[in-house]
């Protein structure tokens, strides 16, 4: 399984990841926790990424296309990956072409997350996510059995600092821009696959299944 999670921000392709990792044991790579953890740990990278995030901006093409390809060259992605928040832009889905086709390997489906814009906004602004294992809550149309603590590990859930409603109207408006003409990039290999991504997330997960086996 070589899959692509694609969708705008809060369209669930996070929550979508981590349900298929398990289903499928094959890692989750995820551009957004790779960089978050960067910046946790204020590598130089971190430092530099930290800037555009914060502004709801995209990190640019090299450092995301060289943290990818790195992470697809090891050893537990032979079988394949989930890629969650990557490619983001024409550039960086021609890398990863390039990329597969250098290790000798094939993309898969291309899973196309459609929500509209205003169930994103209520989404982004009532997120939060625990710290320990990357499971995600919602104030309000998920939240967790004790206030502030994971369900499934008990790790302490955070607001992402990019989850305001500045932000997020700004990362929606770069994801119309940048993002969004990857499903014709993907239309063209015939690898796109579009689906309501509204509903439960038992409910998407059985959607994106279907889709994948
Ligand atoms: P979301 O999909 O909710 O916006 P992510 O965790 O995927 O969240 O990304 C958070 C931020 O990390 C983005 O706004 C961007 O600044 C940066 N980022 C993540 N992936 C990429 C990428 N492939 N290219 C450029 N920037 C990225
Ligand atoms: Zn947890």
């Amino acid at each position: 399984m070589r899959l692509i999670l694609l969708g705008p921000p809060g369209s669930g392709k996070g929550t979508q990841a981590n349900l298929l990792q398990r289903k499928f044991r094959v890692p989750k790579i995820s551009t957004g926790d790779i960089l978050r953890a960067a910046v946790g740990d204020q590598t130089e990278l971190g430092e530099k990424a930290k800037v555009f995030m914060d502004q709801g901006q995209l990190v640019p093409d090299e450092i995301v296309v060289g943290l990818i390809k790195e992470r697809i060259d090891e050893a537990d992605c032979v079988d394949g990956f989930i890629l969650d928040g990557f490619p983001r832009t024409i550039v960086q889905a021609e890398k990863l072409d390039e990329t597969l086709s250098a290790l000798g390997q094939e993309l898969g489906t291309v899973v196309d997350l459609e929500v509209d814009r205003q169930e994103l906004l209520v989404r982004l602004v009532g997120r939060s996510t625990c710290k320990n294992c990357g499971t995600m809550y919602h104030r309000t149309a998920r939240p967790p059995e004790n206030p502030g603590a994971c369900n499934e590990c008990g790790g302490e859930l955070y607001q992402r600092p990019d989850d305001n409603e500045a932000t997020i109207v700004k990362r929606l408006a770069v994801y119309e821009k940048e993002t969004a003409p990857l499903k014709e990039f993907y239309r063209k290999q015939k690898k796109l696959k579009s689906l309501n991504g509204s509903g439960s997330v038992e409910e998407i997960f059985s959607r994106v299944c279907e889709m994948v086996s």
